[in-house]
């Protein structure tokens, strides 16, 4: 086999394992949980999870998506999680080979789906997530040859500002809190990899998919109280924020008409 992807294979493996992190991370963040402690288990059993049944992807079709003990069907979210952990992984390593560069970009990929998720299920985004994204950014900015720390800043700066500005005109003209402050701080972490035009990006492309979500949903959903549908905007910047990571300088030399 081709070497090269015998390591993207062990590097999905490596990202897998981050990825069962990251879900503990989903489930425990935002219940304001210890992360490190107790050890997982079943939720509604108590079934302390063995080794062997915390196998990423593996041990969910092993166990056919159910808890070993009380046949408690397990979220497809844990395999998908690990899934798109994984594959973030590989499809790194192919771009950036075994680099600094991997692993702060893998960082940014890892923490945009913890993100993701939990503002999927609780339309919230933990500060710390935001936080450790942010100082990532400065740091990989401080390392990057072609990107500069102030271009960071100034990335961030631009996406947080433009996004708080937006919130605060919702708010006053429609009385409604229309953006949760979780998705400007989101934008000042995804600023400090993406630079001010990837920002800019993000909040575009970011609101393009969310009103094309937000329509469908209200199309499918026809009985709901569509004044009360709130969709999470956090996975749809995310969403741009990957596509901008992987595709940033096509994006920026097309705009430009390099
Ligand atoms: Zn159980």
């Amino acid at each position: 086999m081709d070497n090269n992807l015998l390591i993207a294979i062990f590097i999905f493996a490596f990202g897998a394992i981050i990825g069962s992190f990251l879900n503990v991370l989903i489930y425990r963040l935002p219940r304001d949980m210890s992360i490190v402690f107790p050890s997982s288990h079943c939720p509604k059993c108590g079934h302390k999870i063995r080794w062997y049944e915390n196998i990423p992807i593996a041990s969910y079709v092993a166990l056919r998506g159910r808890c070993s003990k009380c046949k408690t069907p397990i979220s497809l979210r844990y395999p998908i999680v690990e899934f798109l952990t994984g594959i973030s992984a590989s499809i790194s390593y192919l771009k950036w080979g075994l680099t600094i560069d991997f692993a702060f970009n893998f960082v940014f990929l890892a923490l945009v789906i913890a993100i993701s998720f939990i503002d999927l299920d609780f339309k919230i985004i933990p500060d710390e997530l935001n936080l450790i994204g942010f100082l990532s950014g400065l740091i990989y900015a401080g390392i990057r040859v072609d990107f500069s720390v102030i271009d960071a800043l100034l990335g961030s700066f631009v996406g947080a500002g433009f996004l708080f500005a937006i919130a605060y005109l919702y708010l006053k003209f429609r009385g409604i809190e229309g953006l949760g402050m979780g998705d400007v701080k989101l934008l000042a972490f995804l600023g400090t990899y993406l630079g001010w035009f990837g920002s800019l990006f993000v909040i575009f492309f970011g609101s393009l998919l969310g009103v094309i979500a937000g329509l469908t949903l209200a199309y499918l959903n026809k009985s709901e109280d569509k004044a009360k549908f709130e969709i999470p905007f956090g996975p749809y910047l995310s969403i741009a924020g990957v596509i901008y990571l992987f595709f940033g300088d096509i994006i920026k030399s097309w705009y430009f008409g390099i």
